[in-house]
């Protein structure tokens, strides 16, 4: 049974919409017979977005979408409206799809987090053992008869490669950010927004708007 959703400050959707920025018919959703989800744009002042997996968001005019999908109409922050599209298909009020959904995408999180904190972790290590190796290596040198370095040449050496070496490695502390940014922008209450801590998603409720 296909089905279609005019979305905005007086559609058809099973929730309230009142955000300044949002038209009174701002954006179509269609679900055909085959289950195949359609996002459009009504021709807005203020446009429909959707999220990508890095948690920005996109304007779009028309776009195959799925249940899953983050979608903004209008500006960010109270001026807007974010919802996932389960919303249309779903009890208003009832969150515990988008929650249980939230769990697996911070599962996934954490994953990709350790993997860099083992990863950074490792190179530090490399890092740190880098001026060790430039003293083993000068001191073989040294060992070689005909091969003589003057201390001074031996003292940069030495202090120079957990610089040099710690250099290679910078991108580390640059994708951890990113990563952390992520998380800011992921792991956040399908209602209002606000960013969710690990706590919040395993007992499936927003502290702040009581969603759950
Ligand atoms: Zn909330």
């Amino acid at each position: 049974m296909a089905s279609t959703f005019i979305i905005g400050r007086s559609g058809n959707q099973p929730f309230k919409i009142t955000a300044d920025s949002v038209s009174n018919e701002h954006a179509r959703v269609t679900i055909d017979n085959n289950g195949v989800w359609t996002l459009e744009d009504l021709d807005s002042p203020n446009g429909t977005y959707i999220r990508n997996a890095s948690g920005e968001f996109n304007q779009v005019y028309k776009k195959i979408i799925s249940e899953d999908t983050v979608i903004r109409l209008g500006r960010g922050g109270h001026h807007g409206c974010i919802f996932t599209g389960h919303q249309l298909i779903s009890t208003p009020g009832d969150y515990s799809y988008e929650f249980r959904n939230l769990k697996k995408a911070l599962a996934r999180q954490q994953a990709d987090e350790a993997m860099m904190q083992a990863k950074s972790e490792r190179n530090g290590w490399i890092s740190k053992c880098s001026g060790m190796a430039a003293i083993a290596i000068c001191a073989l040198l040294g060992s070689i008869d005909g091969i003589n370095i003057d201390p001074n040449t031996r003292y940069i050496l030495i202090a120079s490669a957990p610089i040099i070496v710690g250099l290679l490695f910078r991108n580390d502390k640059a994708a951890m950010a990113q990563l952390r940014q992520k998380r800011q922008k992921l792991i956040v209450c399908p209602k209002c927004g606000r960013p969710l801590s690990e706590f919040d998603v395993e007992n499936m409720i927003c502290p702040s708007c009581k969603a759950r």
